[in-house]
């Protein structure tokens, strides 16, 4: 069946035919192929739900038209598809990784993320790669015959994506592609630019809806000063917030049309015709050209200066900073604080000195507003 369904792809596209499989056999599906599998156990899944409520950048409750970690990972999937599609590679492996790129985002975005980390300093660091792949292997908790979502190999190295030689030694076969310097596959190269390419553009719009960043300001970005005058050329009257969506809508498209053909030319160059080929190859295939990676680069850095850097969004750092530590010592200090049924779960980690892997995975696992919820509970009675 998956034959059938995958004999249009490029010679260098990953098949579900050719899959290296799952860690727990499982009957091949009757009329989907294994990552479409994959795609729908991801969207099924309670990690997936939960990143509606998870932060992007601005906090959940701050707004209803902020972009969440869902609406930024339904947005990557979408962009990722359109890229997949032109360039002939498996657009349901690039969808499952796209779709499964955030799943290990603790509550509170990047902050909540650096701040578990410092927690787990002497218990093995956390990382949300490792922790998405965390979730797809073994913290979903759903089928009768196994725990995780027993994906194949190919989406599982996707969502891995990198991590240092100290961690990808601990992880096992799924990170000897790491060990080995090898390429990640088209797919997973794919999610990874077209990711960028989501959030760098919606934080424009998000930064200027949230009056953090102003339309003058950007003047100063080339690549969206240049799509700016072509917008205002052809339409002199439009009004701001029509400006910058059209402008956004420009550079996308510029973005995702320049990645194609410059990827496009590489698998020439390069001479790729099978996935080993990609794999093998000293660099990467999916990338913009010289010129474009240099614009997208300014622009990210603008970003980082005058949005990420900005007072008020630093505010909710400190305030990430101070929940997730201080749950994370609550929960150390008395681990029955975790609900019976969890801890009923993870007897046996908790017993063999992962105590505090059981916390980190709870807390990570945790939404903004149930993150902030917790925390009143256990701080308010004192
Ligand atoms: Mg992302």
């Amino acid at each position: 069946m998956s034959e059938a369904f995958e004999k249009n792809l490029a010679s260098y596209s990953l098949k579900s035919s050719n899959t290296i499989g799952r860690k727990y056999k499982e009957n091949p599906p009757k009329r989907r192929t294994e990552f479409q599998r994959d795609r729908e156990r991801i969207i099924h899944s309670t990690a997936f739900r939960r990143l509606e409520y998870k932060t992007q950048v601005f906090v959940n409750h701050e707004g209803d038209m902020y972009r969440t970690r869902l609406t930024h990972t339904i947005e990557v999937a979408q962009i990722s598809r359109a890229v997949a599609r032109a360039l002939k590679i498996n657009e349901d492996l690039t969808e499952a990784i796209s779709l499964s790129h955030d799943l290990g985002h603790t509550p509170f975005g990047h902050a909540g993320q650096d701040i578990l980390n410092e927690c787990m300093k002497s218990f093995g660091g956390f990382e949300h790669n490792i922790q998405s792949l965390r979730i797809v292997d073994k913290l979903e908790n759903v089928y009768p015959n196994f725990s995780g979502l027993n994906l194949c190999f190919e989406t599982r190295e996707g969502i891995l994506k990198k991590c240092n030689k100290a961690r990808a030694e601990k992880i096992g076969d799924i990170a000897n592609r790491i060990l080995n310097k090898e390429q990640s596959s088209l797919e997973a190269q794919v999610t990874n630019l077209c990711d960028e390419i989501a959030y760098n553009n919606h934080d424009i719009q998000d930064g200027i809806r949230a009056k953090k960043i102003f339309l003058e300001q950007l003047e100063e970005v080339p690549i969206f000063k240049d799509q700016m005058v072509i917008t205002l050329e052809q339409y002199p009257k439009l009004s701001k917030s029509k400006i910058v969506n059209e402008t956004v809508r420009r550079i996308i498209n510029l973005l995702v049309t320049d990645l194609i053909s410059n990827s496009e030319k590489n698998i020439l160059e390069q001479n790729i015709e099978t996935p080993m080929d990609v794999k093998n190859c000293d660099r990467q295939i999916v990338e913009f050209s010289e010129k474009i990676k240099k614009e997208s680069m300014t622009l990210k850095r603008f970003l980082h200066k005058n949005l990420y850097q900005h007072p008020d969004v630093k505010m909710m750092t400190d305030k990430a900073v101070n929940v997730v530590s201080n749950l994370f010592e609550a929960y150390l200090n008395d681990i029955n604080l975790l609900p019976k049924e969890y801890l009923k779960y993870n007897l046996e980690k908790i017993n063999n000195k992962s105590k505090e892997r059981v916390i980190s995975d709870y807390i990570a696992g945790m939404t903004d507003r149930f993150a902030l919820e917790e925390y009143k509970k256990l701080y308010s009675d004192n």
